[in-house]
């Protein structure tokens, strides 16, 4: 393991047996798991280059469990790291080995279905695809599409602020929240939000939302859904030159068009996903562009030839247009399983997740070759090429000495060059632990202190989740007065990793 974790509390674990007695009377039943056999399948999550036991795995099903939980932890200063279905690629929910695991795979319940508000209310171990699935008979749908939904969670996309290949036009997560109930490490429950678009004082949800799981647990969520439109097609459109691809994304966006999806890949990523799902890709071009449209059917019709037109003008060498739902859903099975497909071609990769100025896509494309030669490593592109959001794949062999060095050094080098070019270290996968050491490339210490200040506002002793986002630990109470003087650290007895 190359990124450092906070060191175990020794005197919480020579406690582990009479923690794990108080957990069971907590959460009865099967609700406790201890042994170490049936702790396997939560040592990792989905950037599955690090793996930690945890010190137990708590599996409550109430609101006032997961409350009970947590109040116990907050006197007995037992940390906790909360999970949904642990698909996170940045090691949000890496358990440590003094804490709890609380999983949330037990909230399972679609709570309400409200038409008349467009609002579904769920427990947050539903998963993303289940909501649009509980409400498909009426037309509706939710809108934000990872291309994990069928296994993440809602509550893990809250924490994490997902998107997908539609939030180009229907936004992220956190645009499509209305509101949610969490219980702080205390124990207290709070309510943020509810049904209506507007509420009062501090913007709390946006707070809540993308906070990984570092300022209280999410046990219910209210989520605004959306009419199925009446059209839905698809463009695939092969270029020579990525350039070309880019500048076409370009094009369309200062059109005034506003695509649902518009997502590219270069020649690796064409290449795995069309071995992977046969989905018809052409093969001798350098990029290809997934563009949909969606609307009134006159709309969308009119809108695919001013796409097309616009990708000729950038130099397309090929144009398929999607006839029926079949093939639209053919076109987009490639994109949706590139992940997936890559894993074919290398025994391991990371998945990296920038965002970039839609401009700097050639620029950054050119770089990304240059590291490629430099480290030794290959590397698939895939892109949701509208919001600029990078997803580099680098592709490496666990089981060869130095390689995750390599990767992880090519993908910190990645992420520094999104900075450089005026764009941010995340772009839907979070900071976790994966970019918690890069976080200083972009905020000065002033501004992570005063994220933190937040954080201390919900979790003053820093138990939920620790040692992910945040590169230093400031103890809440000297938060503001750790500077460096003469060379000499303030506070030398935190821990800083
Ligand atoms: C193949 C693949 C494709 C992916 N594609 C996409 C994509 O297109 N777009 C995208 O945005 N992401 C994508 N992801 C990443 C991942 O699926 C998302 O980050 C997802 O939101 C994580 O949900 P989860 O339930 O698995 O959360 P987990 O991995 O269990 O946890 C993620 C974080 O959320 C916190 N958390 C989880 N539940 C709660 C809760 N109830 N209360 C408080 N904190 C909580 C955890 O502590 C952790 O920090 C992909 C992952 C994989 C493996």
């Amino acid at each position: 393991m190359t990124i450092m974790m906070p060191a175990a509390d020794q005197a919480v674990l020579a406690r582990r047996e009479a923690i794990i007695a108080a957990l069971r009377k907590l959460v009865p039943g099967e609700g406790v798991i201890s042994s170490a056999a049936e702790m396997l399948p939560y040592e990792s999550d989905g950037l599955m280059a690090y793996r930690q036991p945890p010190m137990v795995v708590v599996l409550p099903d109430t609101t006032e469990q997961v409350s009970k939980v947590l109040k116990y932890c907050h006197e007995n200063g037992i940390k906790v790291v909360p999970r949904g279905s642990g698909t996170s690629l940045s090691g949000g929910a890496l358990p440590l080995a003094d804490a709890v695991l609380l999983g949330l795979g037990k909230f399972k319940r679609v709570r309400e279905i409200d038409f008349d508000n467009r609002a579904v209310v769920v427990e947050p171990g539903v998963t993303n695809l289940a909501i649009s699935q509980a409400v498909a008979h009426a037309g509706f749908y939710y809108a934000p599409d990872p291309s994990s939904q069928i296994a993440c969670s809602i509550g893990g996309n809250v924490a994490e602020n997902s998107g997908g290949v539609h939030s180009l036009k229907y936004g992220m997560t956190t645009n499509n929240l209305l509101g949610c109930e969490i219980v702080l490490m205390s124990g207290e429950v709070i309510r943020v939000g509810g049904k209506t678009a507007e509420t009062s004082g501090y913007d709390l949800m946006g707070i809540i939302t993308g906070s990984e799981g570092l300022l209280g647990v999410i046990t219910e969520i209210t989520v605004r859904i959306l009419q199925k439109p009446e059209t839905a097609r698809a463009l695939m459109i092969g270029f020579a030159e990525v350039e070309h691809a880019g500048q076409c994304v370009a094009d369309v966006i200062s059109a005034g068009i506003i695509p649902g999806g518009m997502e590219m890949m270069d020649k690796p990523a064409i290449h795995a996903a069309e071995a992977f799902v046969h989905a018809g890709y052409p093969l001798d071009v350098e990029a290809l562009l997934i563009i949909e449209l969606d609307g009134p059917g006159v709309e969308v019709d009119e809108l695919i030839k001013r796409v097309e037109k616009i990708a000729l003008g950038c130099g397309s060498t090929t144009c398929q247009i999607s006839t029926s739902e079949q093939e639209r859903l053919l076109f987009w099975s490639g994109r949706k399983a590139a992940f997936p497909a890559v894993g074919r071609i290398s025994p391991d990769y990371l998945c990296m997740d920038g965002t970039i100025p839609r401009a700097a896509l050639p620029l950054v494309l050119r770089r990304m070759k240059e590291m490629s030669a430099k480290y030794g490593l290959g590397v698939a592109n895939v892109f949701h090429a509208g919001d600029g959001n990078l997803h580099p794949l680098i592709l490496y062999d666990a089981n060869k000495p130095g390689e995750l060095q390599l990767a992880e050094d090519f993908g910190a080098d990645i992420l520094r060059l999104c900075v450089e070019v005026g764009g941010v270290l995340t772009g839907e996968h979070g900071v976790g632990i994966e970019k918690r050491d890069l976080m200083p490339e972009m905020f000065s210490e002033v501004d992570l202190n005063q994220q933190q200040r937040i954080k201390c506002a919900f979790d003053a002793q820093g138990l939920l989740n620790p040692g992910k986002v945040f590169p230093t630990l400031h103890r809440c109470a000297e938060l503001g007065r750790v500077h460096v003087h003469g060379g000499k650290l303030a506070f030398p007895d935190l821990p800083r990793f």
